[in-house]
């Protein structure tokens, strides 16, 4: 079955960039190398939970592959496919705003890439052991995490949004220590590893590390290496090619903020090191999904006092993000960072007509108007004031009828998303109704039939999201041997913006017992 892997190999990071290659594990600095060659650990008695078929069929792998022994050896780390040389890579970051230095991949092992079509793949481990970036962790991953980074990237692959994907997620049989709430009392936690899947894993954080160990040609050359492969719209020959990539990676990077709003997503750990230079969504610890389109609301417990990452400050801190990228840059660019600057005022200046473009969209509203921006800013005071469930409120919108029901009608078609009992709002409901009767004007203007206005609504605003508790449902099932959940949620998450009867008991609001509750609501970074 080896033969799946084999024929598609083709070279990767780990021939292009220097690495240290003595496979010592040993936690160290490694300056003067991309990363560090690493054999991952042996599991004692790795078992499948689930795979991503869609994604194996990608690849190009035989459809039968992913149950074989084989494919459990090589995407459990017992096995080093011939001819590979797994790796991990260096990289520095500023975490929580403060330079952090080198970082590197602690528990990530790059296996090797392949190439199916036009398309090349990293695929990387997560979870199989020491590296020499452990510092002073374990290198390993927990099952709860792992079924929350597997299901959570996969759900956003199928939501259109730019991600890291998953193959697999295999429990390794070994027992993992971690102390969930960081308060003194830590457990034993079944093991697991996820093959995590993406054209490239370089994050800011590499450029970052090289460029502050005055490395620049190493930086030159990865820089090279992500331009030459990641950015073919850019030729290498042309003039100021390091300053179009950065333009590139602002461009990228704002879209996936607007599409991490679109849907209610929340990063919670926005360091460097976790920002994709691909514009790419990696590295799911304690995200969540906002329930009440709540901007100040943050899932990672750590960050829970300056909530720096919360959902409305995303936008802000990626081109915070940006900036240190930049930084980075300079040595490649020379004294002259105007250019580099354009790319940073070019997202500040299209931030906020790009975000009301997509906010228009989600309500319904796709030929532009000037007061679309007033009418999205009156919404979004009503959505603050008061619990609104926004996967709900944005899909049940197209269930109106611009042309037949009045603001009275309107508003109760959209009444369930309503955390509170929704009669007795008071003044609140005069401002609904105000807003829903300008709302219910615009879309008179539009030029759309009210079957297609809701065909195309519905493939922006998802009925379906991995909301918090839900994943948590399916973890502490797994948790007692029951992967049932993590099945069905894989299921449901594939067409998430179908009606699937079924399934109508997801299109719900957050239960009351999962408001506080420790995974559904409030995250921390161990995992
Ligand atoms: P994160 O904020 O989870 O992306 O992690 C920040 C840094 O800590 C990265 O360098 C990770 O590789 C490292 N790290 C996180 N968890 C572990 C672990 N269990 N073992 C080793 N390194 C880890
Ligand atoms: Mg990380």
């Amino acid at each position: 079955m080896e033969y799946n892997i084999k024929q598609h190999l083709v070279p990767g990071f780990e021939k292009a960039l220097p690495l240290d290659s003595t496979n010592n594990n040993q936690p160290r600095q490694t300056p003067g190398v991309a990363g560090a060659t690493v054999v991952p650990k042996n599991p004692s008695a790795p078992q499948l939970i689930i795979a991503s078929d869609a994604l194996a069929e990608d690849l190009g792998f035989d459809p039968a592959y992913t149950n074989s022994e084989d494919f459990v050896a090589i995407f459990s780390g017992q096995k080093v496919v011939e001819g590979t040389t797994p790796y991990a890579m260096n990289y520095a970051g500023h975490q929580f705003g403060h330079w952090a230095g080198q970082l590197g991949d602690g528990r990530a092992i790059n296996l090797f890439d392949i190439k199916n079509g036009d398309k090349t793949w990293t695929l990387q481990l997560k979870g199989a052991g020491r590296t020499a970036y452990s510092r002073t962790a374990d290198g390993l991953a927990v099952l709860r995490s792992s079924i929350r980074e597997f299901l959570c990237s996969e759900a956003m692959f199928h939501l259109g949004v730019p991600t890291t994907r998953a193959l697999s997620l295999i429990k390794t049989g070994d027992q993992v220590m971690r102390d969930v709430m960081y308060d003194g009392n830590p457990a034993y936690e079944q093991g697991a590893i996820v093959c995590r899947v993406a054209p490239s894993f370089v994050r800011f954080g590499n450029f970052e590390v090289h460029a502050s160990r005055q490395e620049y040609d190493l930086l030159k050359d990865l820089a090279d290496f992500v331009i030459g492969n990641y950015f073919p719209e850019i030729d290498m020959n042309q003039a100021e090619p390091y300053v179009k990539f950065f333009k590139t990676v602002c461009e990228k990077t704002l879209h996936l903020m607007l599409e991490w709003h679109r849907v209610g997503f929340v990063h919670g750990v926005m360091n460097t090191d976790n920002m994709s230079i691909l514009g790419l969504t990696i590295d799911y610890g304690p995200y969540g999904w906002t329930d009440d389109y709540n901007y100040q609301w943050t899932p990672n417990t750590t960050d829970r006092v300056e909530r720096r990452y919360r959902f409305g400050n995303q936008a802000n801190i990626a081109l915070w993000n940006l900036v240190k990228l930049a930084n980075a840059l300079v040595p490649l660019i020379g004294e002259d960072t105007t250019e580099l600057e354009e790319g940073l005022l070019w997202y500040q200046n299209n931030y906020k007509s790009k975000f009301t473009k997509m906010m228009a969209d989600k309500l319904g509203l796709f030929e532009e108007e000037e007061n679309d921006e007033a009418l999205v800013t009156s919404l979004e005071k009503l959505l603050h004031k008061q619990e609104v469930d926004m996967t709900i409120f944005f899909r049940k919108l197209s269930d109106i009828n611009p042309k037949t029901h009045d603001k009275v009608e309107a508003l109760k078609i959209v009444k369930e998303a309503f955390y509170q009992e929704f009669e007795p709002i008071g003044e609140n409901k005069d401002a609904w109704l105000a807003w829903m009767e300008e709302y219910l004007i615009r879309n008179q203007k539009e030029n759309i039939s009210s079957g297609d206005r809701q065909q195309k609504m519905n493939t922006i605003n998802p009925k379906y999201v991995l909301r918090n508790y839900m994943a948590q449902m399916a973890i502490e099932k797994a948790e007692n041997g029951d992967y049932s959940l993590v099945h069905e949620l894989h299921t449901l998450l594939k067409t998430p913006y179908e009606e699937q009867p079924e399934f109508e008991k997801y299109f719900a609001k957050r239960p009351d017992w999962a408001r506080n509750k420790v995974g559904a609501s409030m995250l921390s970074c161990s995992s």
